[in-house]
């Protein structure tokens, strides 16, 4: 792979002007939609073979919602590309003014492998809809989904525009020696902050969708069975507890532990059997590196006798119960880092208003969660909880929703995506004044007589 190769032909591609046209962002978001419609079972094989993926989950979380984005885009195309027509003011009466979005230029996508299929694929969206030449570097973590990636969209889209780069960190260290019009980054912190200070030898701007410990609050007036049901869903449901967004730790007091740890228990039975291990319906951990730093949360001498629920582990199969911890100190390692995984401690404090406190005295998170009837304490919580996004009553639900901007602020990162988020991310929004030769004020001229001086 020759970095600077790719760059500068994507460089020329971009300067004949092709990518800006509406039927070329046009053919290169149906040729996307097309990679998903015709090799659905190509994808959902890939993501199994990557994370043990269900099925159904892969097909709803990554493929379907990559079908939306894609719809999305080619439904409101045209209203996104339309220049937006803004007011004027005295000083340059008479004019017209208007802000005209236009591509950056050749960006750089780099995804993660929870969700390699739509995390590599939804920025490409927006980049291509934004009019953008693209080079997308998946997850070498996920390389069956990574090589189908690399495969279809060499078949299918506009290669003198559209790049998969596969590789790690050697190759994605040369992508990021290149001089980019933005890099659009998912991932740990860590890595982020390489991309960043890559970036800025540029000076080019960057969007970071990281994680955090994502809490979520319990109060006692709501309906557990329900509550429960939502937050195994946001857990366990999505990829085994290995997405970004996912609950992280949940906050309640002691008195609802009980009711709380009742139903989740009789849910997860419900859903995932006695045997959660042999479960067809949860992903595994993507690989052994994972599951011996999940299994050092767990054995960590703060927490081994915290586990409530839970707790089995099998290393050939990479599989990890759901598992509930109780109680766990601040400052285990459990609490101390993004778990990003099938472990969920519970954190108890005196009053469900001190969650807030608790809340604010960490970094600020990607999601933040809350389950209540209380009207009061909801207002607090919107009002007073900093994280990329707030959900009451239920957990991971605003990732669907295109209309709310997806992104971390803080430590959870910088920039957002999803629908006009994503076209945003990827254009320059630029400000046009159009004057004619009409209304010319002699006072703007020196000399500056005193006359002149106020009108
Ligand atoms: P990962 O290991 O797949 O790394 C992400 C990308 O960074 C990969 O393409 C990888 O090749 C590249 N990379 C790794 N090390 C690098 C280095 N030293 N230099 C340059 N590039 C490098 O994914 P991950 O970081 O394990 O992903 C998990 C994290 O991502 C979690 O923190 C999670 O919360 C976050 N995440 C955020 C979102 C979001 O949308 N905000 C989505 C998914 C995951």
């Amino acid at each position: 792979m020759d970095a600077e190769a790719i760059v500068k032909e994507l460089r020329g591609t971009y300067g004949t002007g092709k990518t800006k046209s509406y039927e070329w962002r046009v053919s290169q978001l149906k040729a996307l939609f097309k990679i998903a419609e015709n090799h659905e079972k190509e994808i959902t094989d890939a993501l199994y073979s990557d994370l043990s993926k269900p099925e159904l989950e892969a097909f709803i979380h990554e493929i379907s919602m990559m079908k939306t984005a894609c719809k999305l885009a080619l439904k409101e195309l045209k209203r996104w590309m339309k220049p937006e027509k803004v007011k004027t003011s005295l000083t340059s009466f008479p004019s017209s003014a208007e802000i005209v979005p236009e591509p950056l230029g050749v960006v750089l996508v780099i995804s993660a492998w929870n969700y390699p299929f739509l995390l590599s694929l939804d920025p490409v969206i927006g980049a291509i809809a934004a009019g953008n030449a693209v080079v997308l570097k998946p997850s070498e973590i996920a390389p069956a989904t990574s090589s189908v990636l690399a495969k279809l969209l060499g078949q299918y889209m506009d290669v003198s525009a559209i790049r998969v780069v596969e590789g790690a960190v050697p190759e994605t260290t040369a992508l990021l020696e290149q001089k980019w019009d933005k890099i659009f980054y998912t991932g740990n912190g860590k890595v982020g902050r390489i991309v960043l200070a890559a970036a800025a030898k540029h000076l080019t701007p960057v969007v970071l969708e990281l994680g955090g410990k994502s809490p979520v609050v319990v109060d006692s007036n709501i309906d557990y069975k329900i509550a429960v049901r939502r937050i195994i869903a946001g857990k366990w449901g999505c990829n085994n507890g290995q997405a970004c967004i996912s609950p992280d730790y949940i906050i309640t007091t002691k008195e609802n532990v009980p009711k709380l740890l009742d139903a989740m228990k009789q849910e997860l039975e419900k859903f995932y059997g006695k045997d959660p291990l042999k479960s067809g319906d949860l992903s595994r951990i993507v690989n052994a590196n994972h599951f011996q730093r999940l299994s050092k949360l767990l054995d960590d001498n703060k927490v081994v006798d915290k586990v409530v629920h839970g707790g089995q582990r099998d290393e050939n199969n990479l599989k990890i119960s759901p598992t509930i911890l109780l109680d766990v100190p601040e400052d285990s390692l459990i609490m101390k880092e993004e778990i990003f995984g099938p472990l969920l401690p519970i954190i108890t404090v005196n009053k469900v208003e001190d969650s807030i406190q608790f809340i604010n005295a960490r970094e600020k998170p990607l999601a933040a969660y809350l389950f209540t009837s209380n009207k009061k304490l909801e207002e607090e919580f919107v009002m007073n909880i900093s994280a990329g996004g707030l959900l009451i009553n239920d957990t991971t639900l605003q990732v669907a929703l295109s209309t709310l901007p997806f992104g971390g602020v803080g430590e959870s990162g910088m920039g957002s995506c999803h629908g006009k988020f994503s076209f945003d991310s990827f254009s320059h929004k630029k400000a046009v004044l159009r004057r004619s030769f009409a209304g010319d004020v002699p006072a703007r001229y020196p000399p500056y007589t005193t006359g002149k001086a106020r009108f």
